[in-house]
């Protein structure tokens, strides 16, 4: 099921309609509202659907949104995370889950991947359904589906400097000896590099065992070092996602760039979910950072335990 079509038929929970003291609040979208006690939302919502469409809808969607505490952002990466694996949709179980969350606070996604790839695995018009969304670790922002930026690598670093960079990468993996290469290299986003000594064309299976030849020979770490050593001054960081590739992106350019976004919203009570929150982990600094209270999740199961846990605590502006 899509994103897009569950979303037309979900319940969602209502802990802030409870507090509105609305009973039962249908509106556009396709989505209901019902009474319900307790705040701990599961991953099999009860699904009902509702196809009404009129500006008094509208209305009462917003003031359900506009109920939620403000502050709050529940804040995901997405490869497993909210997906089991890189490049792996989200279930509809997932996206009902995310639904009904959206009724109980601001909910975002953080992820290293393009929009268009973000696209394949959440649904086509997910980026409308959030209240913020970044892609490539935020370079590519939008609020309430708005665009608010685009950052560019290529301005960042010049034509000069990219062209040696490239050049430099496809020699190495040019002389690289794996088991198998296959096709695109490098590439090229909007606000980083996208480097896979395999290729991204490669197939499922190819990817998992390169994801295992890489454990055991360190072909990624082994290029990272290379690179650091030969653009000593360039100001890149390294970063490790997912089984076949690393990014590399302006210095600062991480997934906490997104977090000047909250904090021009006010928004200070950030939970941040993640699996690649170890050291050299493409989530370990927005994990980490002061701001942040950061979750390490070992699965899609896993996050929404962990959302459960903080719900069941109440928001620090209430
Ligand atoms: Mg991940």
């Amino acid at each position: 099921m899509s994103l897009t079509s569950n979303r037309s038929s979900t319940t969602l929970g209502a802990a802030i309609a409870t507090g509105l003291g609305v009973a039962a609040v249908a509106f556009a979208g396709g989505w209901l509202l019902r009474g319900r006690k307790g705040s701990k939302l599961t991953s099999t919502t009860t699904i009902a659907t509702t196809t009404a469409s009129s500006p008094v809808s509208l209305v009462e969607r917003k003031v359900v949104l506009a109920a939620r505490p403000p502050k709050r952002i529940f804040l995901f990466d997405v490869d497993g995370t909210l997906t089991s694996a890189a490049r792996k949709p989200t279930t509809p179980e997932m996206n009902a889950f995310l639904d009904e969350l959206r009724s109980k606070a601001l909910v975002g996604i953080v992820g290293g991947s393009d929009l268009v790839k973000q696209k394949e695995q959440l649904g086509e018009h997910f980026v409308s359904h959030m209240d913020y969304v970044f892609s490539e670790n935020g370079l590519v922002a939008f609020k309430n589906g708005i665009s608010l930026a685009n950052q560019s690598i290529a301005a960042f670093l010049g034509e000069t400097k990219l062209k040696a960079f490239i050049r430099f990468v496809l020699h190495y993996i040019a002389d690289l000896d794996i088991p198998v290469k296959r096709g695109t290299f490098i590439e090229f986003r909007a606000g980083m590099l996208n480097i896979s000594p395999i290729g991204r064309n490669c197939s499922q299976s190819e990817r998992d065992d390169f994801g295992r030849y890489d454990l055991e020979h360190n072909i990624r770490p082994t290029m990272i070092e290379a690179l650091k050593r030969q653009f000593p001054e360039y100001g890149l960081t390294y970063s490790i996602g997912g089984q076949i590739s690393f990014d590399v992106f302006p210095n600062g350019w991480d997934k906490t760039y997104c977090l000047q976004y909250l904090a021009k919203d006010d928004v200070d009570e950030i939970h941040f979910f993640g699996d690649k929150t170890m050291k050299g982990g493409n989530d370990y600094e927005i994990f980490s950072h002061a701001s942040v209270v950061g979750h390490s999740v070992t699965g899609p199961e896993d996050t929404i335990r962990q959302v459960n846990e903080v719900l069941a605590k109440p928001p620090r502006s209430s």
